[in-house]
């Protein structure tokens, strides 16, 4: 199976240039990210906090209530810095600040709404390494703004165009403790505590010290677990390369092995991935984790779910048997939480171990992922081995390749001609799907490359798609 790359090249590229710093942050819908003291400074921070807040204020302008932002970051040590900077130009353009403290991302997402806030603010680059840190906007639904309205945020950082307020508007700065409780008290409202407590499951946990330790082992006590917990402190410096990819959770697959667990499970540093464990050791593969919480789910009720056009065809397997359908969306979390919200889904997330429940937050949730996975253990008394080979599987892979927008207008094009007898969907790129499997080729939102993700029964019908689309970016790639 061919690696996926870290999608973060352009950044190291970009820090090397020493001008216009500010272009050459990552911008994106769900806020900016960067390299810490190169492209990504307090300053930058403040604008950013700023900008933000400038947003809200034209976007609710006429009400009289002041308004309030929740504030969160992961482990990271420059979190606190950059949190600050953020609060700062918030409060400098007189919204008010809610200081959650060091806290996961689906924990804010509760927050904003709990507390009725009109939007919200992670301090967190995911899955990047710690040198990376970033600014992840909420709005006060908990999703990340529209592309439109993200252009707005963008257009008054670049420009400095602030509404700032004087000296007796400014906004204030409180701290709340609450986050932890009240998201745990949500993720215990959607499973049954006295079943999932009456297994006293084993349980090994890697949260590669990240956001994710504190919350999730006093969840899992209160599920009655007994955890094995390894880098559970929330030090920031990370144990292993923190994606909780097959290659860097070795260490929890021992602690699986020796402890003989029942599972084991494995956060992103702000806790919104979750990849799985199997009790023999064995890492399954994050595009499982949706699949079982959704077997879960549809096992009791039909419904409708919603995933990227990029997630595996299992989640199909599973919802069709059950008579509901499944809403296929363009790449990107906010995508798959206004489809969910649209479309009343009963689940929703992602093939990257982002699983979403509405009934707790519109945001991809390691501890949801978690809780629903044990409940469906709990009921069925199966173990994780059982259930994956009831799922069964097919033969993933992705990979990337560098294309300007040109050429990769061109690929597209040559691909629907191609695969012209494949049901085709353009809603980001093109996504084919044939009777044996998919193929979905996609630019980044980030960086001048294509992606490309194919699934199949098994290995050779994959490269039967593999290679015709190689054959498509030799014509292309090399008659420029
Ligand atoms: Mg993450």
């Amino acid at each position: 199976m061919v690696g996926q790359a870290p999608p973060y090249h352009l950044a190291e590229e970009v820090a090397n240039q020493a001008f216009n710093m500010v272009e050459k942050l990552i911008i994106s819908i769900s806020g900016v990210r960067g390299i810490v003291g190169e492209n990504l400074t307090p300053s930058i921070a403040a604008d950013y906090g700023s900008a933000f807040g400038t947003f809200l204020k034209k976007s609710h302008s006429g009400g009289k209530k002041k308004l309030s932002v929740c504030i969160g970051r992961d482990s990271r040590d420059s979190g606190q810095t950059l949190k600050s900077s953020v609060a700062g130009g918030l409060c400098g353009v007189g919204i008010d600040v809610v200081d959650l403290g060091l806290v996961t991302t689906p924990s804010v997402a509760i927050m904003v709404k709990e507390l009725g806030c009109s939007g919200g603010v992670i301090i967190t680059a995911s899955h990047n390494p710690v040198q990376y840190n970033g600014i992840k906007l909420l709005l006060s639904n908990s999703i990340a703004p529209s592309p439109d309205k993200a252009e707005r945020v963008k257009q008054y950082f670049i420009d400095k165009d602030f509404a700032y307020v004087d000296s007796t508007n400014c906004g204030k700065i409180t701290s709340n403790e609450q986050a932890d409780t009240n998201h745990i008290k949500r993720i215990l409202s959607i499973v049954d505590k006295e079943v999932i407590s009456a297994k006293k499951f084993k349980v090994a946990l890697d949260s590669v010290n990240g956001a994710g330790g504190r919350i999730t082992k006093k969840l899992l006590s209160e599920l009655g677990c007994k955890v094995s917990a390894i880098n559970d402190e929330p030090t920031g410096l990370f144990a292993h390369t923190p994606e909780p990819t097959r290659e860097n959770v070795k260490e929890l697959c021992d602690v699986v092995k020796t402890n003989r667990t029942d599972i084991g499970f494995a956060q992103d540093p702000d806790a919104d991935r979750l990849a799985i464990v199997d009790e023999a050791g064995t890492y399954i593969g994050e595009e499982y984790t949706l699949v079982l919480a959704a077997k879960y789910i549809f096992d009791k009720k039909a419904g409708k779910a919603a995933t990227n056009l990029s997630t595996s065809r299992m989640i199909n397997d599973i919802v069709d048997k059950a008579g509901g359908k499944v809403i296929r969306t363009a790449v990107g979390e906010a995508n798959v939480a206004q489809a969910m919200l649209e479309n009343n889904c009963v689940i929703g997330g992602e093939g990257n171990g982002g699983v979403i429940d509405l009934r707790v937050s519109p945001v991809r949730d390691s501890l949801v992922g978690i809780a629903l996975v044990l409940q469906l253990m709990a009921e069925t008394g199966k173990s994780i081995t059982q259930l994956v080979s009831e799922i069964g599987s097919y033969y993933m892979t992705k990979n990337k390749f560098n294309a300007e927008s040109g050429q990769a207008r061109k690929i597209l094009d040559l691909a629907k001609k191609t695969f012209s007898d494949a049901k085709l969907d353009t809603t980001d790129g093109c996504r084919f799907d044939f009777n044996d499997g998919w193929l979905h080729l996609r630019t980044s939102n980030t960086e001048p490359v294509m992606r490309i993700m194919v699934e199949a029964k098994d290995q050779q019908a994959a490269q039967k798609y593999i290679d015709a689309v190689a054959t498509i970016c030799t014509k292309v790639l090399d008659h420029q």
